[in-house]
C-alpha cells in the first residue's frame, strides 16, 4: 500500500512505526462558522483513508482537534457579543452533525485547544529552554525559524536569510510572510475576556502550537499520519513540524497527506460569487448526505474537485444503480465463491492501495454491476457478493439499501395494488400505480413480489 507523502513528494510504501497500530492526526475545524463543502472534502478524504486502513486490518487511533481559540474566533466573539464558549459550543455541535450526515466516522479523541492550555504552556517553555523561542518586548512569545535549519522542508521552501528576525503575529499568513511566528500572544483589548495566565503574563496561544501540543499529548512525539487540506501545508503544518521536532528532538510525523482544493462550478468558492455552500445549504436543496458524500469521495483526493450540480446528479444516479443492484442481490440471495468475486476484491484493494485511487475502485465495482446485471446471479452467488460488498461498504460508507428505505405509506400502496390485482380489480390497481408514479415511485414486479423503486 502506497501513499503520496508531501514531505518527500513521492509515493511511499506505507510502513507504520508500530504495526498494527497507526496514529493518525487530522486538523479539525476552527469553530466560528459552519463548515463549507471545501472543508468537508478534507474530512471525507480523511474518513476514506481511515476506513481503508481499518479494512486492511490496522488499529487506527484517530485524533482530531477542535480549534476553539484563534484569531477568527476572537473576532466573532467580539462582533457577536457572545462568550467564547457560546460561539464554539454551538459550531462544534453543528460540525459533528455535518459529519454524521456525511457518515464520517468520529475521531477517537477530539481535544479542544482551550482544554490543552497547560500542555501548550509546557511546550512553549521547552522551546524557550532549547533556544527555539524567545519572549518579545510586548511579552508575546515567538518561534525563531532561524533556529531550526530544516524549516521549510514540508512546503519545500528555503529559509530566506533576508527576513531574519521578521515577525508575524496573525495565525494565518502568506508564504511571502515567512517569519518568526507567535506561540503565545499577549492579551490586548481586542481580545476582550479571552485570556489565560502564563509565565509571560495573560494571553492566548497561537493556532500552530495548539496542534503540536494536542497531537503530541494524544499520539506521542512521533506518529504515522498527519492530514489536512493543501492550504494547511504552509504555514500551519510547516510550523507544527518546527515546533514539535525542536521541542522533542524526534521526527514528528512519518507520512503527510494533503487533499487538493475544491472549486464550485469551475470557480473558486466565495460568498460574493454566490457559489459558497455549507452542507445545510445543499441538504435544503433536496440532496442527501449520502449523495454529497459520493460527490466528495469519488474524485481522487489529490485532484482538484470541481463540485457541480451535474456532478451531484451523477452521484445520485450512481448510487441508484448501486442500490438497485444490491436490492436485486438481496432478493436472489442464497456457486462456490467465484473467481470473479476474488478478482473484484483484488481490483478494489489494488486501486485503493495505490494512494487511494477511488476512481479505479468505483470503476471496478460498476464494471462488476454491469456484468452481473447481464445474467441472473444464482442465490449462493448473490449471497457471496453481498457479503463481500459489506466489506467494501465499510470503506465507502454509502450504506447498503434495505427494503424499508421505501416509506411506509408507499409500501402500503404497493400492497393495496397487489391486493387489487389479486382481486382482478385492474382499474383500481392502475389508479394506485398512477398515484405512486406521481409521487416518483415505479413498481417493479419481481419473482418475490412487487417492489417500489424511485422512478
Ligand atoms: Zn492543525
Amino acid at each position: 500500500m502506497k501513499f503520496y507523502n508531501t514531505l518527500s513528494r513521492q509515493k511511499e510504501e506505507f510502513v507504520p512505526l508500530a504495526p498494527p497500530c497507526v496514529g493518525m492526526y487530522t486538523c479539525g475545524p476552527t469553530v466560528y462558522n459552519f463548515a463549507h463543502i471545501g472543508n468537508l472534502r478534507a474530512f471525507t478524504f480523511e474518513d476514506l483513508l481511515r476506513r481503508y486502513l481499518e479494512y486492511k486490518g490496522y488499529d487506527v487511533q484517530h485524533v482530531m482537534n477542535i480549534t476553539d481559540v484563534e484569531d477568527k474566533i476572537i473576532r466573532t466573539v467580539r462582533e457577536s457579543g457572545k462568550t467564547l464558549r457560546e460561539v464554539t459550543d454551538f459550531f462544534t455541535t453543528e460540525f459533528f452533525r455535518d459529519l454524521d450526515a456525511l457518515n464520517i466516522k468520529r475521531a477517537h479523541v477530539t481535544p479542544r485547544a482551550t482544554e490543552t492550555i497547560p500542555d501548550i504552556i509546557k511546550l512553549i517553555e521547552a522551546l524557550i529552554a532549547r533556544k527555539h523561542a524567545y519572549v518579545a518586548d510586548d511579552s508575546s512569545v515567538y518561534y525563531s525559524i532561524q533556529s531550526f535549519p530544516e524549516y521549510g522542508k514540508l512546503s519545500h521552501r528555503k529559509l530566506d536569510e533576508q527576513r531574519a528576525g521578521a515577525r508575524v503575529k496573525q495565525d494565518e499568513y502568506a508564504k511571502e510572510q515567512m517569519a518568526d511566528f507567535a506561540l503565545w500572544k499577549t492579551w490586548n483589548e481586542a481580545d476582550g475576556p479571552v485570556k489565560w495566565d502564563s509565565p509571560w503574563g495573560p494571553g492566548r496561544p497561537g493556532w500552530h502550537i495548539e496542534c503540536s501540543a494536542m497531537s503530541i499529548k494524544h499520539l506521542g512525539a512521533s506518529f504515522d499520519l498527519h492530514c489536512g487540506g493543501e492550504d494547511l501545508v504552509f504555514p500551519h503544518h510547516e510550523d507544527e513540524i518546527a515546533q514539535s521536532e525542536a521541542a522533542t528532538g524526534k521526527p514528528f510525523v512519518k507520512y503527510w497527506l494533503h487533499n487538493a482544493h475544491l472549486l464550485v462550478e469551475g470557480k473558486k468558492m466565495s460568498k460574493s460569487a454566490g457559489n459558497f455552500f455549507t452542507l445545510r445549504d445543499l441538504l435544503a436543496k433536496g440532496w442527501t448526505g449520502r449523495e454529497i458524500r459520493y460527490a466528495l469521495l469519488s474524485c481522487h483526493y489529490r485532484d482538484p474537485l470541481n463540485f457541480t450540480f451535474d456532478g451531484l446528479q451523477g452521484a445520485r444516479s450512481a448510487l441508484q444503480r448501486m442500490d438497485e443492484f444490491l436490492l436485486k442481490l438481496q432478493e436472489t440471495a442464497a456457486l462456490e465463491t467465484s473467481d470473479e468475486l476474488a478478482d473484484l476484491t483484488s481490483q478494489f484493494d489494488a486501486a485503493l492501495d495505490d494512494d487511494l485511487n477511488i476512481s479505479a475502485a468505483l470503476g471496478a465495482l460498476f464494471e462488476f454491476i454491469r456484468e452481473a446485471n447481464k445474467r441472473m446471479l444464482d442465490p449462493l452467488e448473490a449471497t457471496n457478493v453481498l457479503a463481500t460488498w459489506r466489506h467494501f461498504d465499510a470503506v465507502l460508507g454509502f450504506g447498503i439499501p434495505v427494503k424499508s428505505d421505501v416509506p411506509v405509506e408507499v409500501q402500503g400502496l404497493v400492497e393495496e395494488r397487489q391486493a387489487a390485482r389479486k382481486a382482478k380489480n385492474f382499474k383500481q390497481s392502475d389508479e394506485i400505480r398512477d398515484q405512486l408514479a406521481k409521487q416518483g415511485w415505479v413498481i417493479e414486479d419481481t419473482p418475490k413480489g412487487p417492489r417500489a423503486k424511485r422512478g
